[in-house]
């Protein structure tokens, strides 16, 4: 059975991003700009540009991916030796030195999630452009799982200071934080910024447009 959708935009109505008032989108608003008559942000009916905004942090996030990955995320210095880990060897050495409960934690926080958070992006994006009216709802569980994982992916950053700060009690070894770690915030960051671009409601439009047809 096809299920059929209206969305608040085919009725006339738009939603405040601020303060999420619903209020009466003017039926001749021409290019002026629309204010909430409630706390005064600009209103849009979909978020402006989502699609290209959304690629274009996406991109940049997962460019700086790799250098996140590749370049040392600590540098460590004992006695006579300086040893350079970047995240996935930092994983390998907690894995084979007991704490392997350490090394699932980082490699999932990361090196997996971001990876997700990419191709669950890629996914939605492409799900638009090509106009999918398929599974709707599972599509908005995915965006819905994007934004709740957001706020973990700091994580690493925190192992990276707790590991330096544990390290500085001991005498014998130096620990400093490598340039991974300002390339793997500027992932989180991007991929954050990127997942907020993105307009969910273009999903049901897709799906709406299908209905009228
Ligand atoms: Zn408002």
């Amino acid at each position: 059975m096809k299920e059929r959708y209206i969305s608040a935009k085919s009725m006339g109505l738009v939603s405040c991003h601020e303060c999420h008032l619903l209020s009466r989108w003017p039926e001749i608003s021409g290019s002026k700009i629309v204010y909430c008559p409630r706390c005064g942000s600009e209103l849009h009916q979909r978020k402006p540009n989502s699609l290209t905004r959304t690629w274009a942090l996406l991109l940049a996030a997962m460019i700086f991916y790799v250098p996140a990955n590749l370049l040392p995320m600590t540098v460590t210095a004992a006695v006579g030796t300086v040893q350079a880990d970047t995240i996935m060897s930092g994983v390998i050495y907690f894995l084979h030195h007991g704490s392997w409960e350490i090394g699932i934690v980082i490699f999932i926080a990361s090196i997996f999630v971001p990876f997700m958070k990419f191709m669950i992006l890629i996914y939605l994006l492409l799900s638009v452009q090509f106009k999918s009216i398929k599974q709707p709802k599972n599509r908005i569980r995915l965006y819905q799982l994007t934004e709740a994982v957001g706020r973990w992916s700091m994580l690493d950053v925190y192992v990276v200071t707790i590991l330096i700060a544990l390290v500085k009690l001991g005498v014998l070894a130096e620990i400093t934080a490598g340039p991974a770690v300002i390339h793997f915030a500027l992932v989180v960051v991007l991929t954050m910024l990127a997942a907020m671009s993105f307009d969910p409601r273009l999903i049901w439009d897709v799906v709406e447009e299908e209905n009228h047809e």
